[in-house]
């Protein structure tokens, strides 16, 4: 049974607070960053900016963000020193480390072709729009009329073709995602890095919205937190939304603080004391 975050505190700390190492690892939209209608407006409330960038900051902390958005357009909405896996894991940069999954650069110019052939027939559904993200590619209908969304599934499967030999689709929130076929997703991105890390004993936490983040939730032992609305997760727990995800950043950030003997930071204080 998946339970709420703030009524489970001491199971959480007793995982978290005291390990040796962390590895916390968030998505982007919808968990660190309000939804929005077109994802070129979204954007970190300046108390996640800082809760995030205490946490990077600490050197028995590594923070990973794992998002279906490219690693270019990733990198322009954050600006602090922590691992970015963008592609839904296909590509991973920061702290060192640098992957592109092979099986991604071979089917670029595949999915290249499929974007094309997509934006010309999407153009008669408004609010339907294609996104190449070299790795991969997103078909957006958010903005979309209600009754035509079922459409766009339909022109995408067409266009790729029935037996989705070498890409798969994967239907998200108001978005469909068209991934190569690769024995590889965000789930199998957290363990790579996780794998990379110099230290033992690492206590993981990961926090997600997408029904992507599931992969992440069954393949990693650790602090699994479902973000926002879902009809079944994998995840322990569950947040409502950004704010509560911040302000789980900011009592994590305490909670390590106070296994060392440290007092809790004045602004984080503030938030767990409110609840
Ligand atoms: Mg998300």
């Amino acid at each position: 049974m998946t339970a709420p975050v703030f009524e489970h505190l001491d199971e959480i700390s007793a995982a978290l607070s005291s390990a040796p190492h962390l590895l916390l690892g968030l998505d982007f939209d919808g968990t660190l960053a309000p939804i929005v209608l077109r994802p070129e407006d979204a954007a970190m409330s300046a108390e996640t900016v800082s809760a995030l960038g205490c946490l990077a900051a600490r050197k028995d902390v590594t923070v990973a963000i794992v998002s279906g958005r490219a690693l270019t357009d990733l990198k322009s909405f954050v600006h602090i020193d922590l691992i970015l896996a963008g592609n839904h894991g296909l590509e991973i940069t920061g702290l060192g480390l640098n992957f592109r999954h092979p099986e991604g650069q071979n089917k670029r110019e595949r999915l290249h072709q499929i974007c094309a052939q997509l934006s010309r027939r999407l153009l008669s559904i408004p609010g339907a729009w294609v996104e190449d993200k070299g790795l991969s590619a997103s078909v957006h209908f958010r903005a979309a009329e209600e009754s035509a969304k079922e459409e766009v599934a339909g022109v995408v499967n067409a266009t790729i073709g029935s037996d989705h030999k070498d890409l798969i689709v994967r239907r998200g929130d108001q978005v469909l995602d068209i991934r190569p076929r690769a024995d590889w997703d965000k789930g199998t991105a957290m363990r790579w890095i996780r794998d990379r890390l110099p230290h033992r004993s690492t206590a993981v936490c990961y926090v997600g919205d997408d029904e992507t983040d599931e992969d992440v939730f069954t393949a990693l032992k650790g602090v699994t937190i479902r973000v926002g609305e879902y009809d079944s997760t994998a995840a322990r727990f569950f947040l409502h939304g950004p704010e509560e995800v911040t302000e789980f950043l900011g009592w994590l950030l305490n909670a390590r603080r106070s296994a060392e003997g440290l007092p809790a930071q004045e602004g984080w204080r503030r938030l767990s004391v409110n609840r």
